[in-house]
C-alpha cells in the first residue's frame, strides 16, 4: 500500500471507529446486515406469493431478487465477519439496488409502496455502522432510487415514494444519533477507540464467545515507555498528539476483527479474537515498528476457565515484567501459568520464603561484623529466574507486600537470637528492609512492636531500611511512622542513598540514624580513579553531620581500602560476604570469633 493511501486508510478507519458502537466489530456488522437482508428478502418472497401475476412487472424476477436477498443474508451471517468494512459499503449499495429492482418489477402498486418501506432498513444499517458522511451518501442513494423508481412506474404517482423516503432519512438519523449517544460512554474521546468500559464489554463478549465456540483469543496490553516525560517536558497537548499518532499508526496494522482500546493514560489493550500467542507476538513487533516511541507489551492467550479479569491480570503481569526487564520489550505470559500473586500467597502461607543474611562490617573495628541485613529469597516454581527485586515489585503491585515484609521481619528477629549467640563481638544489629508502601500502612508501627515482643528481640538491635524515595515525596503517614519507630528505639536507615533526590542538607531534618550509600558510588572506584571525588565529598559531609554511612557494594580489596581510608563507618558487599543462609552465617560468625580468640 502506498504511503498516501495508507494514511487515508488510517483516517478512514479512525473515522469508522468513532462512528460505530464498540461492539460493532465485523462480526456484528455482518450479522446485522445479513439479518436485514434475510428479513427484507423473506418479506419480498411472501409478497411475491400474494401479488397478482402480470404486467407491469415480472413476478418471477421479484421472486428471484427476493430469494437472492435471502441467500445473501444467510451468507453474510455465516461468513460475513471475514469481510472488510469496504465490502459492507458494496453490500449495502447492492441491497439498495436489489430492493429498487424488486419494486420496479413488482406487479402491484400496493406491493411497490409496501416494499419501499424496506429502504428504512438500509438507513438503520448505515447510520449505526458507518461514519456520518458515507451513511448520508447511502441514504441519499436510497432516497434517490426510491423517488426515481416511483417516477418510472406507470401505475403509481411520483409521490408514492415520498413517505418511505422521508421515513428512511428520519429513522436513519434518529437511530444513528441514539446509537452514538449510547456508545459515547464506551469511547475514548481523544482517540475514538473503546475506553476501559468499552473494552471490558468487548472483552467479556469475546470471552463468552470463546467459551461457546472454543476459539482462543489473545490479549495484548501495551504501555508507552517514558510517556510521562513527554507530558512533563512538552505539555499535555503534545502528549495527546503522540497518543493520536500512535493510534493512527497502529490501526492499519491490526486485523478487522481485532479490538484496539485505550483503557486510560498511555495504556492500550489489543484483543485478537482468533489470534494465538505467537500471532500476537508477531503483531506487537509490527506495531512497534510503526512508531519511534518505545513501548512495552505483555501478551497472553485465553484458555478455558479464564475469566476476563483473570486474562487481563495475566497480561498485566507480563507487561510488568517487560517494563522491569528494561522496557521496549514484549513478554509472553503463557496461558496456564499460575499468576505470581497466587504463587506468592501460597509461598507465604506455607513458609516457603527463605531469608538470607549478609554481613555489614564495622570499619572502625576491622574484621568485626556490626550487623547483618536480612534479604528474602524465593524462586517461584513456575519462574525460577525471577529476581528478588521482581518479587518485591510483584508483591507491592498485588497488595501482598505487608504480609511478605512481616514474614521476613518475624523470621529475621527470631533467627537473630541464634546469630547473636554466635557473635562474640558484642550486640549484633539486624537490618530488615521495609517497602515504602508497607511503611505508610496504618498500624505498621504496632505490627513491628508485636513482632519484637513475640520474638523477644530488642528494638535497639533492629534497623529498618527504607529507600530514599519514601522521603522524596512528603508522605506524612510514612514520615510519622518513621518518627514513631525511632521514638520506640528502632533505628532507621536510608537505603540506596544517592539514587533519589534528597540533598545531604535535608538529611539533617530526616528521621534517620544511618545512610546506606548506594553501590553505584562504590563501583566508581577503579584503578584509574582510586578515590572518586563524590565518594570523598559524601564521606566528609556525613562525618560533619555525625551520620554513620554504610558503603554498599564493596566487591574487592581496593574498594574496601578506599572506603575505609575515606572514613566510612561501615561497609557491605561481596568482598566481606555474600548473602548466606542462617546456618552459614552462624558458621561465619563462629569463624570470626575463633580468629579473634587466637589473635
Ligand atoms: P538492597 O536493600 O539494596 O539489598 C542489597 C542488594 O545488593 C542485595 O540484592 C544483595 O544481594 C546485593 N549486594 C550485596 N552486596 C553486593 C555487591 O557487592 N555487589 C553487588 N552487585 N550486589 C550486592 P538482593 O538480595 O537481590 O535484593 C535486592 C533488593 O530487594 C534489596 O536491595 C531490597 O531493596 C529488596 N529486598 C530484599 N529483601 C527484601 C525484603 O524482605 N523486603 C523488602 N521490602 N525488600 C527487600
Ligand atoms: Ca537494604
Ligand atoms: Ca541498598
Amino acid at each position: 500500500m502506498s504511503r498516501v493511501s495508507r494514511s487515508r486508510a488510517h483516517r478512514a478507519r479512525l473515522g469508522l471507529m468513532r462512528a460505530r458502537s464498540v461492539l460493532a466489530t465485523s462480526r456484528v456488522m455482518a450479522s446485522t446486515t445479513g439479518g436485514l437482508f434475510f428479513v427484507s428478502g423473506s418479506l419480498g418472497v411472501v409478497l411475491a406469493t400474494q401479488m397478482p401475476d402480470g404486467p407491469p412487472g415480472d413476478l418471477d424476477v421479484v421472486f428471484a431478487l427476493a430469494a437472492a436477498a435471502v441467500l445473501i443474508g444467510i451468507g453474510l451471517v455465516v461468513w460475513g465477519h471475514r469481510l472488510r468494512p469496504a465490502h459492507h459499503h458494496a453490500l449495502v449499495a447492492g441491497g439498495t439496488i436489489i430492493l429498487t429492482a424488486t419494486i420496479y418489477e413488482s406487479t402491484s402498486p400496493v406491493a411497490a409502496v409496501a416494499l419501499a418501506s424496506l429502504y428504512i432498513s438500509v438507513a438503520i444499517d448505515v447510520c449505526v455502522f458507518f461514519n456520518w458522511l458515507p451513511a448520508t451518501a447511502h441514504m441519499l442513494f436510497a432516497v434517490t432510487c426510491c423517488l426515481a423508481v416511483f417516477a418510472y412506474l406507470p401505475d403509481t404517482p411520483w409521490w408514492a415514494g415520498l413517505v418511505a423516503s422521508g421515513a428512511t432519512v428520519g429513522v436513519g438519523v434518529a437511530v444513528g444519533l441514539l446509537s452514538r449517544l449510547a456508545s459515547d460512554a464506551h469511547v475514548d474521546a481523544l482517540t475514538g477507540l473503546p475506553n476501559r468500559r468499552g473494552f471490558d464489554r468487548a472483552l467479556s463478549a469475546h470471552v463468552a464467545a470463546a467459551e461457546r465456540h472454543g476459539s482462543r483469543p489473545a490479549l495484548v496490553v501495551l504501555n508507552l515507555d517514558r510517556f510521562h516525560a513527554i507530558n512533563d517536558k512538552y505539555g499535555y497537548r503534545s502528549g495527546d498528539e503522540v497518543l493520536q499518532l500512535v493510534v493512527r499508526s497502529w490501526l492499519p496494522v491490526i486485523g478487522p476483527e481485532d479490538v484496539l482500546a485505550r483503557p486510560g493514560g498511555d495504556r492500550f489493550a489489543l484483543l485478537l479474537p482468533d489470534g494465538d500467542e505467537h500471532g500476537a507476538l508477531a503483531l506487537v513487533d509490527r506495531l512497534r515498528a510503526t512508531i519511534s516511541q518505545g513501548c512495552s507489551a505483555g501478551v497472553t492467550a485465553w484458555q478455558p476457565g479464564d475469566s476476563a479479569s483473570f486474562l487481563v491480570s495475566r497480561a498485566d503481569a507480563a507487561l510488568y515484567r517487560a517494563k522491569l526487564s528494561g522496557a521496549n520489550r514484549t513478554v509472553l505470559e503463557p496461558a496456564g501459568r499460575v499468576p505470581l500473586k497466587v504463587e506468592l500467597t501460597g509461598a507465604i502461607t506455607n513458609g516457603e520464603i527463605e531469608v538470607v543474611y549478609q554481613p555489614i562490617m564495622d570499619l572502625t573495628h576491622s574484621g568485626t561484623i556490626a550487623a547483618v541485613e536480612a534479604l528474602l529469597r524465593w524462586a517461584p516454581p513456575s519462574r525460577p529466574d525471577t529476581t528478588t527485586v521482581e518479587v518485591i515489585r510483584a508483591a507491592e503491585e498485588s497488595g501482598l507486600i505487608s504480609e511478605l515484609d512481616q514474614y521476613v521481619l518475624r523470621r529475621a528477629c527470631s533467627d537473630a537470637h541464634a546469630l547473636q549467640r554466635a557473635n562474640t563481638d558484642g550486640p549484633l544489629t539486624m537490618n530488615v528492609n521495609v517497602s515504602s508502601i508497607e511503611l505508610a500502612t496504618p498500624g505498621y508501627v504496632d505490627s513491628v512492636a508485636t513482632v519484637l515482643r513475640e520474638t523477644g528481640w530488642q528494638a535497639s538491635q533492629l534497623v529498618l531500611e527504607v529507600t530514599e524515595s519514601v522521603l522524596d515525596v512528603d508522605t506524612p503517614l510514612a514520615t510519622d511512622a518513621l518518627r514513631e519507630l525511632r521514638r520506640r528505639g528502632i533505628r532507621i536507615a536510608i537505603d540506596d542513598f544517592g539514587t533519589g533526590y534528597s540533598s545531604l542538607s535535608r538529611i539533617q531534618t530526616l528521621p534517620t540514624d544511618l545512610l546506606k550509600l548506594d553501590r553505584s558510588f562504590v563501583s566508581t572506584i577503579t584503578p584509574d580513579a582510586p578515590t572518586p571525588p563524590l565518594l570523598r565529598a559524601i564521606a566528609i559531609l556525613a562525618i560533619a553531620l555525625e551520620l554513620p554511612v554504610v558503603a554498599e557494594g564493596v566487591e574487592d580489596e581496593a574498594q574496601a581500602e578506599t572506603v575505609k581510608s575515606l572514613g566510612y563507618s561501615f561497609a557491605q558487599g561481596f568482598h566481606y560476604g555474600r548473602p548466606q543462609s542462617l546456618a552459614e552465617m552462624i558458621a561465619t560468625l563462629g569463624r570470626l570469633a575463633s580468629i579473634a580468640e587466637t589473635e
